[in-house]
């Protein structure tokens, strides 16, 4: 197995861990799939150590990952401000998985941790992390943040702490972000950690069925509306567009996470190379990127999008209305057509 944290950077880790009694484990807003498995899989492990541990997560999760074991548990930052203040200042270390950028967990939340006197382990595959963790294993390559808490957990000792709990929710993360599997991330150890998973008597289809059957009625009839209604294609750019506004969200009733996924069906159109999904929210435009070959989308939601991401999927967000953002959007895919018409 790959070794991925130096000798130095695995006594740092097992020291700070020893020396912490509380522990809280962070994530970014608007938490996805491997968001809550790679924190909820690292929180089986810590209380598997004997660790008090809280993760601590800056606003609601979908339906469709609140089944985790831990789930309850989880104080979340927008509802449980004070319990969530005192957690930061309680803690003796503090994990901040799956974002780069301490504003990634939101206002509020960011301010908190900044202010916290804990140190800080960072674990995470976004591109170019913010420099204030005292153990930053950052490793843009990986298929997930999950993958790497599990190679994580190996290379400090603590694989037996690895329990069924921590597997599924591990499983759950790396399933996720890397498209069930299919992402060009994912590496023979993404499959050699899934099979070491299974072997604990992982149930995965479950984990698959969880996630991916358990729609509302509404969210296939807004999945519906969206690409009957709503999917521009621009062939001359090789992209595609989709675009929800608040009124069509409300009609369906929308609820986070709804809209997941969305953007890869745009981009599924045979030619098509990169897409894009806006949705409309009561302050802010955010915006969904994804690219199919080498077009850089996290550069492009860098720049443009006040965001970032990986390489072939990123995201952002602009306080323009939804029309100027659109129509910003086809401008700026425009003066870079040849780009993505040849990536
Ligand atoms: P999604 O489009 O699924 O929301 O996000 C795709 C990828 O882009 C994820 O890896 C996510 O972390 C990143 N991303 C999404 N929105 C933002 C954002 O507002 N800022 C930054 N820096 N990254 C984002
Ligand atoms: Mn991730």
């Amino acid at each position: 197995m790959r070794k991925p944290l130096s000798d130095s950077e695995v006594q740092l880790t097992q020291s700070l861990v020893a020396g912490a009694s509380e522990i809280v484990i962070t994530t970014h807003k608007s938490p996805d799939g491997d968001a809550i498995g790679s924190s909820l899989g690292l929180y089986h492990i810590l209380k598997g150590l004997g660790k008090q541990v809280t993760v601590l997560i800056p606003d609601q999760a979908p339906d469709f990952l609140r089944w985790m074991a831990g789930f309850d548990k989880v104080v979340i930052f927008s509802e449980q401000k004070e319990q969530a203040l005192e957690s930061i200042q309680r803690a003796g270390l503090i994990f901040s998985l799956d974002y780069n950028h301490l504003s990634r967990t939101g206002q509020g939340m960011e301010q908190a941790l900044r202010a916290a006197a804990a140190p800080f382990i960072l674990i995470d595959h976004h591109q170019q992390p913010e420099d204030y963790a005292k153990v930053c294993y950052s490793n843009t390559k990986a298929s997930s943040t999950a993958e790497m808490i599990f190679q994580y957990a190996d290379q400090c000792g603590w694989k037996s702490h690895v329990n069924l709990d921590a597997a599924e929710c591990i499983y759950c993360g790396i399933m996720t972000d890397s498209g069930s599997f299919r992402f060009p991330n994912v590496t023979p150890e993404t499959h050699h950690i899934a099979a070491e998973l299974m072997s604990l008597g992982l149930d995965h289809a479950r984990v698959h069925r969880e996630v991916y059957d358990t729609n509302l009625q509404d969210r296939l009839r807004l999945t519906g509306y969206a690409l009957n209604e709503k999917l521009e294609v621009i062939p001359e750019c090789a992209a595609a567009l989709i675009s929800l506004t608040q009124d069509e969200l409300k009609r369906f009733n929308y609820r986070p996470g709804d809209t997941e996924g969305l953007v890869n069906q745009a981009l599924s159109i045979k030619g098509i190379k990169m897409a894009a999904f806006f949705r409309e929210g009561s302050n802010e435009v955010k915006v969904s990127l994804r690219s199919k070959g080498t077009f850089d989308v996290n550069q492009f939601a860098r720049k443009s999008w006040n965001g970032g991401g990986h390489t072939n999927a990123a995201g952002g967000s602009t306080t323009e209305t939804i029309d100027q953002a659109i129509a910003r959007f086809k401008q700026e895919i425009e003066a870079v057509s040849e780009q993505i018409m040849n990536s």
